[in-house]
């Protein structure tokens, strides 16, 4: 009797439960139990679905230019939930980018991302150019929830805890210059000396999907603010202005380039800012006008931005450029002569109308230049761009500056 009802149980486990195992099987193999959240802060707008394949095709959404048929989609950034141990392949839709007016796109063979298990600890991974301008990751389950972003994040907390770490330094000034479009506190924090004679305006994350930048002047602050003599040294020849982070609204909500309002913050620097739709511009600009009446214009202005290629945009409008270029190929010196930079600056007859650089030049005769810092690798370290070799850059920065100005 104790054998048969053995046996019997035997029956039924596999009757019921095989069956019950395959189609789990069945599901794990060819479509994995993923779920795409994008409940965060700094997460990209999108949506997802599965592919017959077991792949997630991810359709990112596009921000989009007032007046314009400019769009972008290039900042992605969230978590993929799944078993432990498995491999999810993603597939990133909708790169058809609209930029001044022409067709482009931020998927290239040699694209890369970034993956964490926690959202702060970053590991760089190569991705895969698919036909139709699509990129494929392949997302190691290191833990059930694995975030995905294009680059190493840097968020508006991450702001927030460095201004808290650094607002009760003597050698910091953190002022209020207005407001975002939703109303978000914009700073300029002032390091060093106040009365130095040399100044340097920096502005960072114009474009929400740019993080370089905001790590750069983490970098540079967290330099000048050490306690030894070649911060001390550096503090009493000159103050930087940093604008860290001008488009917060986009960077809380993951967007790639115009702020909420539709506007390209490093357009449009040619005339007077529009208040309504880049308050943000007109808080600059508002600025930049009372450091000029008070005799403080800045020597130098440095607009970090992220791009393919890594250059110093040296833009050419139709004013007398002697002075301007002349600088510049200073400040490339010994940006080679003190740091990783090796990227070159444009040549020729370079312009971009409207950008900062361009219409700050022109506007002020302010000696103002567009920095691009490379998305996909950092040639002159053989490596990736991560935040931490971002953060060098901004240490190696105060060094640059350092020499750039003449003792006094
Ligand atoms: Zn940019």
């Amino acid at each position: 009797m104790r054998t048969f009802s053995k046996a019997l149980g035997f029956v039924l486990l596999v009757v019921v439960a095989l069956p019950l195992m395959a189609e789990q099987g069945t599901k794990t193999a060819a479509n994995p139990l993923v779920y795409i959240n994008t409940v965060f802060e700094n997460a990209s707008p999108l949506f997802w679905e599965m592919g017959d394949q077991g792949e997630v095709n991810v359709f990112l959404m596009y921000d989009h230019e007032r007046d314009s048929p400019n769009r972008a989609a290039g900042h992605w950034h969230f978590r993929v939930e799944a078993p432990k141990g498995s491999e999810v392949p993603i597939i990133l839709n909708n790169l058809d980018n609209i930029y001044n007016g022409r067709k482009g796109s931020p998927a290239k063979d040699s694209s890369i991302s970034y993956v964490s298990p926690d959202g702060k600890t970053w590991r760089a991974i190569e991705t895969e150019l698919l036909e139709g301008n699509r990129l494929k990751l392949l997302v190691k389950m290191e833990a059930a929830q694995m975030y995905v972003a294009r680059l190493e994040p840097y968020r508006l907390s991450d702001l927030e805890n460095l201004l808290d770490e650094i607002r009760d330094s003597p050698h910091v000034d953190i002022r209020k210059i207005g407001e975002t479009v939703e109303g978000r506190p914009l700073e300029i924090i002032q390091v060093g000396n106040r009365d130095a004679l040399h100044r340097v305006l920096i502005r960072a994350r114009a474009h929400p999907w740019e993080p370089g930048g905001s790590w750069v002047v983490q970098g540079m602050i967290r330099r000048l603010l050490r306690d030894d003599e070649a911060a001390r040294a550096c503090r009493k020849r000159y103050s930087v202005c940093i604008m860290p982070m001008a488009n917060k609204d986009g960077v809380v909500r993951g967007w790639t380039r115009f702020n909420v309002a539709g506007k390209d913050l490093n357009r449009n620097w040619d005339q007077p800012a529009d208040a309504v739709h880049a308050p943000e511009n007109r808080a600059l600009e508002s600025w930049i006008e009372s450091m000029i009446a008070q005799g403080r214009k800045p020597d130098v202005m440095i607009d970090f931005h992220n791009d393919q290629n890594g250059r110093l945009h040296i833009s050419r409008p139709d004013v007398d450029l002697g002075q301007h270029l002349a600088l510049m190929k200073r400040v490339e010196a010994l940006l080679r002569k003190h740091t990783w930079f090796t990227e070159g600056a444009t040549g020729g007859k370079f312009r971009n109308p409207g950008s900062i650089g361009e219409g700050l030049l022109e506007r002020y005769g302010m000696q103002a230049f567009v920095h691009e810092l490379h998305a996909n690798r950092i040639a002159g370290l053989d490596s990736y761009p991560s935040g931490a070799n971002w953060e060098l850059y901004g240490e190696q920065l105060c060094e640059v500056l350092y020499e750039l100005f003449p003792a006094d």
